[in-house]
């Protein structure tokens, strides 16, 4: 087997091998570079291929015509190396479309100007063939656009190799490794251009495999994660011990892991986990505003310190509530940013579970508002709520009013049918009471059998009828002994009523209060069972 014919099986080779990393890397094409570095596999396969004809040639027509399917390929070289490069190294992945465009006429140039060489001769002055070893070898005069195409690509080259030094010289420890597989390649073709200089493969060109190896330790540089490479399965059983949720996430909002927890609440992440190019949490999150805004809290992406010790500056949290079953569930969301040498790495997002908590809260919220045996409000909550609801009618310059009851002669029910029947008539009275208000008007049970009630926007003849409403209501309806014997017992009730006027300005709740309750011992002093005003001074 003569050299040529050796160095044609490897060219054959290489170009199956170029588009079999080409393959590879489309498929994994959202990983910043890869869907360039693939471009720039099937250019290297098409140099490959062409060149492997070239070589089986025998006349200068075909030489010609496969040197022109080379530079399919050798054309577009540079533009997608050097679009790897800025892909790569850069956290914001896109590239100008100005500069795009650039590098790609640069390339069209190149192209074009090859193709038409025949009518202009500016690209090679003059082509001839030479014999050797029964094989031809083409010989090139080169001509001025030849040699822009050549500062154009190793121009390409030196300006991507700096890209990867930078990348690297900013890069963790741990992802130095990778950042190294793509410097290397990226100094590959420089030792093919050495060997060809040095005459050591002439007459061979041995760019073609240069240009491959390029390419696969660009595979092994880019296609990695970028972050926590090291031991995943050890984080990953770590994360999943984990009772939070918790979802980690690279510095451009991809999946990288999450646990079971995280998967209860958001069904979404296992299938986001299957698919094989990384792709954004976003869309997933979309149905939750809670979480989209938190995403999107530039102090999720602040960190604090340049050293190894970077930390988050600060956590930015909200709380969601989701529907789980037939549940509401709480959840505090967390998003920390992780740092190292004051650059983003990732973010770490953590749901806790919060329900049990906010039901605990709210069951001693229940407890320290709520009066045991009739379930209304206590005197305690009531005299919060008038303090608010005293501000907030001034404020919006409204009438507030109050009445205030007490049952009349119930001691002789707790005397005739005991405490028990007592208890019952309280809770009777309530719900009757209840029954007579807005939703808004607040019910509390003030003392023994005192009851109080708080109806903000009511004017004192508002107040007056829903007193006398109630007072009839309860006149008329008997609480059941539940004996199937005696007939119900009825209460009556004797009533205060007093109103907050809108240009009051000097009354406080104490002066309210004390106004009402001697409009209520009037009534009381009258003969019960009925509505006093309180004096004029207020109402
Ligand atoms: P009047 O108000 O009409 O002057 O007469 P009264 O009999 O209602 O008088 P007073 O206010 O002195 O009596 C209130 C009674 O209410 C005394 C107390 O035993 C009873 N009482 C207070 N709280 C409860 C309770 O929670 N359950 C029961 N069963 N009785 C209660
Ligand atoms: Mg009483
Ligand atoms: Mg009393």
């Amino acid at each position: 087997m003569t050299s040529a014919t050796a160095w044609i099986v490897l060219l054959y080779i290489a170009s199956a091998l170029a588009l079999a990393l080409a393959a590879h890397l489309w498929r994994r094409r959202s990983v910043p570079g890869a869907a360039s570095c693939s471009l720039l596999m099937v250019a290297s396969a098409f140099y490959s291929f062409g060149y492997a004809f070239e070589l089986q040639s025998r006349t200068l027509a075909s030489v010609r015509f496969w040197l022109s399917v080379e530079y399919l390929g050798i054309a577009f070289i540079p533009a997608l190396w050097i679009l790897v490069a800025i892909q790569y190294s850069r956290d914001d992945n896109r590239v100008h479309p100005v500069l795009r465009g650039l590098l790609f006429a640069l390339s069209g140039l190149t192209l074009v100007s090859n193709l038409t060489n025949g009518s202009h001769h500016l690209f090679y002055r003059n082509l001839s063939l030479l014999e050797r070893d029964g094989h031809f070898f083409l010989s090139i005069e080169q001509g001025p656009l030849y040699w822009v195409h050549m500062a154009y690509t190793n121009g390409v080259i030196v300006v991507a190799t700096l890209l990867f030094i930078f990348q690297f010289r900013r890069s963790v420890r741990r992802q130095r490794q990778q950042v190294l597989y793509v410097l290397v390649g990226s100094l590959v073709p420089w030792a093919a251009i050495l060997l060809y200089l040095f005459r050591v493969v002439r007459p061979y060109d041995p760019i073609p495999f240069s240009i491959l190896v390029t390419g696969a330790l660009f595979v092994l540089g880019i296609l990695r994660d970028r972050l926590f490479q090291v031991n995943p399965l050890v984080l990953e059983k770590v994360v999943g011990a984990m009772q939070e949720a918790v979802v980690i996430l690279d510095d451009r909002d991809r999946l990288l892991l999450h646990n079971r927890a995280a998967e209860r609440i958001l069904p979404g992440l296992s299938g986001l986990a299957k698919e094989t190019a990384n792709t954004s949490i976003r869309p997933l999150v979309a149905a939750h505003p809670e979480l989209l805004a938190l995403l999107d809290d530039p102090r999720g992406r602040a960190i604090a310190g340049t050293g190894d010790e970077s930390v988050a500056a600060e956590v930015p949290r909200s709380s969601l509530t989701l529907r789980q079953e037939t549940r509401l569930r709480h959840f505090e969301a967390s998003l920390k940013p992780i740092g190292h040498r004051g650059l983003l790495l990732g973010r770490l997002l953590m749901l806790t579970d919060t329900t049990e908590r906010q039901e605990f809260l709210a069951t001693l919220n229940e407890l320290a508002n709520r009066d045991e045996l009739t379930r209304l409000f206590n005197r305690r909550h009531f005299m919060e709520r008038l303090d608010q609801e005293i501000s907030r009618s001034r404020r919006h310059r409204m009438f507030l009013s109050i009445i205030l009851f007490d049952l009349d002669h119930f001691k002789d029910v707790n005397d005739r049918y005991g405490h028990l029947v007592g208890d019952r008539m309280l809770q009777h009275v309530a719900r009757t009471t209840r029954s007579c208000l807005r939703d808004h008007d607040i019910l509390a049970r003030f003392g023994g059998e005192e009851f109080i009630i708080l109806l903000p926007q009511t004017d004192p003849s508002g107040a007056r009828l829903v007193a006398e409403r109630i007072r009839g209501r309860l006149a008329e309806t008997p609480l059941d002994l539940e004996n199937g014997q005696e007939a119900g017992v009825v209460t009556t009730a004797s009533f205060g009523v007093c109103s907050l006027r809108p240009e009051e300005h000097s009354a406080d709740a104490l002066q309210l209060l004390h106004q009402v309750d001697e409009a209520l011992y009037k009534a009381k002093a009258e003969g019960r069972n009925r509505v006093v005003p309180a004096a004029p001074s207020i109402s």
